[in-house]
């Protein structure tokens, strides 16, 4: 729901030569009754349009529209086409460099059109400002999930299909924009659009991992496998990144686990230690047979560490540590994150370079690193930009920078931008922060 706590302000008339909505009349200004209650220019709106995860771009729009039904989206679009006014949409923010601010635009505040349709045996119909959590919540009762979820399901069903939506089912699944049976859509114009894999396969092309600039997604069928009952995690650590990887690409090839990523630690000495994070369904009295999935690994066995969650817990995994960084305030704080793909004969060379000249404080305390591999040929999403070669290994370092420091913020948004560089000179590319880094 829209955020109780701002408030919204009258807005009558669109003036046309300052470009600003307004509640006052003027000869040139434009009357606007079909957008009654849908705009807002109060303050409270413009500064949180102004505002995302990453904390560190601030761009104020010219107001904010808080569609009450699919057709306001329409009706906004249609206007802003007519006065060339940019229309971005934005839902849950969890963007880290303003990529659903719109710089003297409207900003879509989508978060109001959350319905959940229906859930039949293989899909679920969601309007698009749902979040993960909530359509994870419909679908369990039915023993039904989503193929692919992100690490944190507090974002919306619009705002992950318009980058892609990976994680580590995404070595079964590919990315959750492969995942979508249908989208309503509204073009730029305003035009409401069905589109599909067989059907305005144009639109949905350009749509899915579209960042929004290609129009809105209003709402969306989604696939549904069977879900099990409960996750049975393995971490596997490693003192050796050419290790690490390769038993990674091993558990990629065989998909022996459900789910399956990484992270480099670093240790007390500063040095880099590495932690295969795989996973397992089932439901029991079936069990996984543990053999099978740990055989000819080369990982320190004697530290290995096993958990067994209810796959609810493990699909809400992070919701502890975001509830704890929120209450003692790195939540609140800049991130400047990079997340690359990397193709698979330059990770190795890559990540050992990178991590030989970063610190955890380069990282920010509560910063962390993310490695795992990905087989492209379960990617078909072709909005969503890989390195042309048959496996990729996500790289992300997600930092968090100290809160008022912007010399430490400037030096590790530019230490991202130069990994960019480099990343991409080696054929990969950049994953949800800049196009161009
Ligand atoms: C803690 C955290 C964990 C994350 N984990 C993962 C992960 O595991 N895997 C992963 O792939 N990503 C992950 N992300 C990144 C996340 O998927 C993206 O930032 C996503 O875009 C956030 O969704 P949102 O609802 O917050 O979108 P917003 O930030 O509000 O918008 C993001 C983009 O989507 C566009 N958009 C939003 N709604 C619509 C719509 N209805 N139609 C068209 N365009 C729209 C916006 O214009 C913008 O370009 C994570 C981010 C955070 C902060």
């Amino acid at each position: 729901m829209p955020d109780p706590t701002i408030k919204t302000s009258p807005v009558l008339y669109f003036d046309p030569v300052g470009r600003r909505f307004t509640d006052q009349h003027s000869p040139d200004s434009v009357p606007l009754p079909e957008l009654d209650h849908v705009l807002s220019i109060a303050d409270a709106a413009l500064d949180w349009a102004a505002e995302d995860y990453g904390r560190f771009e601030h761009h104020r729009p010219i107001a904010v529209a808080r569609p009450g039904c699919v057709d306001d989206i329409g009706a906004v679009l249609r206007f802003a086409t007519i006065h060339d006014i940019r229309v971005v949409p934005r839902a849950e923010g969890h963007s880290t460099a303003g990529q659903a601010q719109a710089p003297a635009g409207i900003v879509l505040d989508m978060r109001g059109l959350n319905t959940m349709h229906r859930v039949s045996a293989d899909r679920v119909v969601v309007d698009a400002g749902t979040r993960w959590s909530a359509v994870l919540e419909a679908t369990l009762p039915h023993g039904l999930a989503p193929p692919v979820l992100t690490d944190y399901l507090e974002m919306s069903v619009g705002g992950t299909l318009s980058v892609g939506g990976i994680s580590g089912a995404s070595h079964h699944f590919g990315a959750q924009t492969d995942n979508v049976l249908e989208l309503d859509v509204y073009t730029a114009d305003g035009t409401p659009v069905t589109c599909s894999p067989t059907a305005n396969t144009h639109l949905f092309d350009a749509v899915r991992a579209g960042r929004g600039r290609h129009g809105v997604i209003a709402r969306a069928t989604l696939r549904l496998v069977p879900a099990h009952t409960h996750a049975r995690c393995y971490h596997l650590w490693y003192d050796r990144l050419d290790r690490f990887l390769a038993d990674q690409r091993t558990l990629m090839t065989e998909r022996r686990f459900d789910h399956l990523e990484g992270q480099a630690k670093a240790n007390t000495t500063g040095a880099w230690n590495y932690r295969i994070e795989a996973t397992t369904y089932f439901t029991p009295p079936a069990l996984p047979a543990e053999e099978r999935l740990l055989d000819g690994l080369a990982d320190l066995r004697h530290a290995i560490e096993v958990t067994e969650l209810t796959y609810p817990r493990f699909q809400t995994r992070l919701s502890e540590d975001v509830a704890l960084l929120r209450r003692l305030g790195p939540w609140q704080h800049p991130h400047p994150w990079s997340n690359l793909l990397l193709p698979d004969h330059t990770a190795e060379h890559i990540v050992t370079e990178t991590l030989a000249d970063l610190t955890q404080t380069d990282l920010g305390d509560t910063g962390v690193v993310l490695i795992y591999p990905l087989p492209l040929e379960r990617f078909r999403t072709p909005s969503l930009a890989l390195p042309d070669t048959p496996t990729s290994f996500l790289f992300a370092l997600l930092r968090t920078a100290p809160q008022d420091d912007p010399d430490v913020l400037h030096q590790m948004v530019d230490d991202n931008h130069r990994l960019g560089r480099r990343a991409v000179a080696a054929g990969g590319t950049v994953y949800l922060g800049d196009i161009n880094p």
